[in-house]
Order: C-alpha cells, then structure tokens, then sequence
C-alpha cells in the first residue's frame, strides 16, 4: 500500500456527508494523504444486509492497490462474462476478469480500513500508519444544513442532528464533501433542478446459497457472470456468485446473486411499491421482505412462461425474500460550489442505471481525485472538469446499456450513438491535449 507523506503544512479538515462506499472511500484516502477526516452517517453502524451483489470495475481495483493493506480476499473472481440462451446454447460475451463481491462484505471492509470498525467480517483491526490524518465515524447523526462562514477564513458551518438525543450541534470544516447518495441533501442545496429520471424499469434482487442448487447450475455461475435475455419482453435476467455469511468465500458457503430487471409502466410500478407489511408506498426500494408474495411470484411466472433456462429457474424458484429497487438516472452538471469547498462525489453527483457496474467506480474515482485536490495536486477547477467528465461519459454508457437490454432496437441505437458520439470527441480533445481519455 503506498500512502502518500503526510505535509502538516496542507493538513486540511475534512467532513464527509454519507457513510457508505462513496464517504468511506473518501475518508480512506484523504485519511491516507494526512487529512483530519470525519464521516456524519445517519444510518447506524450495524447496516441492513443489502443482500447483493457489487461487481468491482478496474477503478476500484486502482484504488484498493493504494489504500487496501487488508490480505485476505473479499472478492469471487470469474473469467467472463456468458449469455445462456433459452435452447441452453452458452456464448462468451466479453473475456473480461472481473471481481465481484457482497455489498455487505465491501461497506465492513472499508469500515474495517477507514476507523478499524469490529464487525464479524473484520474482528481485529488492521493497524493505521504514523502519517494518517486523524479519522471520526459518527453514526446516528444527520447533517441539516451547511454554511459558508466568510468572515472566519472561509471554513464551512455543519448543523448535526443527533438522532440518538435529539441535540443538534454545531461542526466546521475546511472542506465538506457531498457522498451523501442519490437523494443528496448538498445537491439539493446547490443543483435543485437535478432530479432522479425513472428508467421504465425495475430490478429484483436476491441471493441463493450455492448448496440449495445443483452441482451443475453451481458450477455454471461459478466462474462466469451469465446473463439470460428474454427478446419478447426486452427484459433480461443475471446470476453470479459473492461472498456469503460474513464475507465467506469458502466453496459450499458463498451465495448466488439473482437479478431480474423487468419493465414497469407507472401503473404496475405502484402496485411494485406498496409494503406487503403496511401498506405504505415506498419511493425506489422495498426492502427485503416486504415485497408482497402475489406481486413476485407474478413475476417469477411470467419469466418462466418466457423459456427461462432451467439453471435459472432453479435460481429463482428458491429467491426467499426478493427486494426491489427502482431504476432511475441523473447527472449534475457541476461538482465544486463555494470556491471548490463544497464539492459532491459518488451517488450525490450522477447516478447510473447498474447495468455497467460503473457506481463503485466512480466512488473511487471521484475519491482519488479529491485526494489529489485536497494535496494540492490538482485545482478545483480541474478536479470539477474531471470528475464531470467521467460521471457523464459513465451515465452516458449506462442509458445505452440499460436502453439496449430493456428497450427497442432504435432507442438503443440512438442512446449507443450519442455515448460514442461524447466519447470520440472526448478521445480526440485528450489526444489534442496529451491527457488521459476519461473512459
Ligand atoms: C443493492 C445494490 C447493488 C449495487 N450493485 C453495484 C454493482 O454491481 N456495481 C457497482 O459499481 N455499483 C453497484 N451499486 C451502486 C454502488 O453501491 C454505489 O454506486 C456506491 O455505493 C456509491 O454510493 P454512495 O456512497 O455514493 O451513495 P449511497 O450508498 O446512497 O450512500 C449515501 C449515504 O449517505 C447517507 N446520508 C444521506 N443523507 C445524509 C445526511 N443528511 N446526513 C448524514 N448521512 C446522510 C445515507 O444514509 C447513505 O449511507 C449497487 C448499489 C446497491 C444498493
């Protein structure tokens, strides 16, 4: 792991809205650059089980070379990526490698590297370096509202809620970073007009463990991330395996991560997001449990109906408790706000259908660029025109894939020609400049 020195003379505070991959990856590396970091996280430590998978793009494997000293391995490699046809036909799609992991075992591993936070995944914690800045986790606690303070040499003003005691207090910071999610309160502040876009789509989630299938179906989603498409209802399905209880990887232990993404007209979206427990609509995601039975099993229906391969049925037949999430997109068109002392990464900034696996990229991308910036190696003007470039580019490809997996031929031609159309022009401005293609 190479951390850079620490200079005293550019120690800044830092305070980071939102805990989860983006926050933690923030934490992590301006914690590593000598930075006195605090994460405001109003969710509890103990976070509910996401019961999914998260595929690790190159990005994250960048990041995790310079700011991972953990040995042991959180992730299920497979060599590529197959389709499975309903005649049982399996193509090669693409030959990539690719790293795939549990949320879960990903959120108590950056805990474990961030704050040396106890969880069964992590039981001991891994010893932090003489140069780290100084690090704060503060579950329970929600920021309410943010102010420049420019008569106090421009540091920014946080009011925190308890949400433990009900006590709001007060905290100041040099530099406060936005990693606050999808639903950003900083975005909010800043970019009101920038608003989650419905997809026309949903996805259901859920895990298998691998000793409830066959020999066969285990050893097909073994070693390959196999995706199935159903052309008639342009909706495709995708299984892999993750780590299981507690970040396992012991073969007999893992677990087999469902996906089905079918499309959903405003009507039968509502139906989708009432609780099968009180009734309640929820907004972009009901949790495990609470999808109601008659709503999934319509569902697991009609994919079978559609010739679903039989290693597919097998998986899904023995989904317990599913849970949905609403697809949706956006992308802000600015990142740095108060003279670069605000600025917005991960989810907050731009929000990508999951088709490419490109979200925990961008976190780490946009948190090694905040590194940079906070060391002095970049200007906020250059990181604002990084980070934008690359989140755009990343929505860009996953409208095109989203649109080419879930929608007609010509939506899908449209949306793959105005991502190439941005990323040539991109190519030939970085070829003109000597820089580095963003994508
Ligand atoms: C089930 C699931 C599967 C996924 N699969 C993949 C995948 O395969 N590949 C991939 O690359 N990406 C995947 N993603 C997306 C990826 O996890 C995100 O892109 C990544 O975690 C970055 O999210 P984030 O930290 O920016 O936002 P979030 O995870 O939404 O976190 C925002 C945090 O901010 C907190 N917060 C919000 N407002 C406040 C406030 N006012 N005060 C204090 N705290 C606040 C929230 O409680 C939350 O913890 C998946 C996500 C999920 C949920």
């Amino acid at each position: 792991m190479a951390s850079p020195t620490r200079n005293d003379s550019t120690c800044c505070d830092v305070i980071i809205i939102g805990g989860s991959l983006a926050g933690l990856m923030c934490g992590l590396a301006a914690k590593h650059a000598g930075h006195n970091v605090q994460i405001i996280e109003q969710s509890s430590n103990a976070r509910q089980s996401h019961r999914a998978g998260i595929g690790l793009a190159p990005y994250v494997n960048a990041f995790l070379e310079h700011h991972d000293c953990l040995v042991n391995s959180f992730t299920h490699h497979t060599t590529n990526l197959k389709t499975l046809k309903s005649n049982g036909a399996l193509q090669v799609f693409s030959s990539q490698k690719r790293s795939l992991t549990s949320w879960d075992a990903f959120y108590y591993r950056l805990r474990s590297l961030y704050d040396g936070h106890i969880s069964p995944y992590y039981p001991t914690a891994p010893s932090s370096a003489e140069t780290d800045g100084s690090i704060i986790y503060k579950p329970r606690n929600q920021v309410l509202e943010i102010t420049r303070l420019r008569e106090h040499d421009s540091s920014l003003s946080l009011d925190v809620l308890d949400l433990d005691t009900g006590k709001t207090s007060e905290l100041r910071a040099d530099y406060v970073i936005g990693a606050d999610g999808p639903d950003s309160l900083i975005r909010a502040k800043y970019l009101p007009d920038v608003q989650r876009q419905y997809a026309g789509y949903v996805v259901w989630r859920g895990v298998v463990p691998e000793g409830q299938v066959s020999d066969f179906t285990r050893e097909l989603f073994s070693h390959s991330i196999v995706v199935h498409i159903m052309k008639q209802e342009r909706t495709h399905c995708v299984v892999y395996m993750i780590p299981g209880v507690n970040g396992s990887l012991k073969p007999g232990e893992r677990l087999l991560n469902f996906i089905l993404y079918t499309n959903e007209t405003p009507e039968t979206l509502n139906d989708i997001l009432v609780d099968a427990i009180d009734g309640h609509r929820h907004h972009n995601t009901v949790p495990a449990g609470q999808v109601k039975d008659e709503i999934w099993s319509k569902r697991v229906e009609r994919a079978e109906l559609n010739a679903l391969p039989a290693p597919f049925q097998e998986v899904i037949g023995k989904v317990k408790q599913p849970f949905v999430q609403v697809i949706a997109d956006f992308c802000s068109p600015s990142a740095a706000f108060e003279d670069g002392k605000v600025l917005l990464i991960g989810d907050a900034l731009a929000l990508f259908r999951p088709h490419a696996a490109a979200g925990s990229a961008q976190a780490a991308f946009h948190s090694l660029a905040v590194s940079d910036y906070l060391n002095g190696k970049i200007s906020a003007q250059q990181w604002e025109e990084k980070v934008l470039k690359f989140s755009f580019l990343h929505w860009q490809q996953s409208i095109w894939w989203g649109n080419w997996y879930q929608k007609n031929i010509a939506i899908a031609l449209i949306s793959g020609l105005r991502f190439w159309t941005y990323v040539g022009i991109e190519r030939v401005k970085a070829w003109w400049n000597s820089a580095e293609s963003p994508i």
